[in-house]
């Protein structure tokens, strides 16, 4: 590895902005604060952003993770991070979601699912209540499947196979995401209990099992659309997600 130069001010500056999660025999380095003003609605919002790498590197010596940052080509990767609003350390109610990345969704705006939606409105849930987070994970495309397959998934669909069935005909099981990462960062961010914005039960046993204080869950329906109704039927018929009132809506 060839020698990389940093000078000791830099490092004194990132030193204090990481934290170190020893978890199942491996490391999560989060860092973070870091002021992310944000277009929510057209209101600018502040939040404090965190991301984070896991590694089974396990050092507090943090100049050796920030040393081969350069070397590991992480663009090719993916991380994920979480967006933070108010004192949500101390606060007496957080909400907080759990967002599975969508790059059609979230980037590209597709009304084939509801996600971008989704995760707008989170965002501006969690600003009205005052505290909460957003995590964005960012190996959950597709739920788990990742982008390309997804890509084939929707051809599946296209000729008539549901979410579930299109998954199953490219070998996947049904729903495959992993909380884990992500709820050791909440447990370091937060110990106190939480309300979770989500339709999917799943969510909440995840997060039930990895013993998280839940005081609550909080559904988030709405942006039906003639694209997305067949997606979001599915979610409720086969994937377990509760149904809302006079809508048919999912995540
Ligand atoms: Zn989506």
């Amino acid at each position: 590895m060839k020698e990389i130069k940093h000078d000791h001010e830099a490092f004194t500056i990132l030193k204090d902005k990481i934290q170190l999660i020893k978890q199942r025999n491996k490391a999560t380095y989060l860092v973070g604060p870091i002021q992310l003003p944000v277009n929510l609605y057209g209101e600018t919002t502040v939040f404090q952003w965190y991301c984070w790498l896991s590694q089974d590197e396990v050092t507090e010596d943090y100049s050796h993770i920030i040393e081969k940052l350069a070397s590991s080509n992480l663009a090719e990767y993916q991380q994920s991070s979480v967006l933070v609003y108010g004192d949500f350390a101390n606060a007496e109610e957080a909400l907080i979601r759990m967002h599975s990345i969508c790059h059609t969704g979230d980037i590209f705006g597709s009304k084939r699912c509801d996600c971008g939606f989704q995760l707008k409105e989170s965002m501006k849930r969690i600003k009205d209540n005052g505290a909460g987070a957003l995590f964005y994970l960012a190996n959950h495309e597709g739920r788990g499947i990742g982008l390309f397959s997804k890509a084939m998934a929707y051809l599946l669909q296209e000729s008539g196979y549901d979410t579930v069935e299109a998954n199953e005909q490219l070998g996947f099981e049904n729903d495959t995401r992993n909380y884990e990462d992500a709820i050791d960062v909440l447990k370091q961010l937060r110990s106190k209990a939480v309300t979770l914005i989500t339709n999917n039960p799943k969510k909440m046993e995840a997060l039930e099992k990895a013993g998280l204080p839940i005081s609550g869950r909080t559904p988030l329906w709405g942006d039906v659309s003639e694209y997305n109704k067949k997606y979001l039927q599915t979610k409720v018929s086969k994937s377990g997600h509760m149904e809302a009132e006079g809508t048919c809506l999912n995540d």
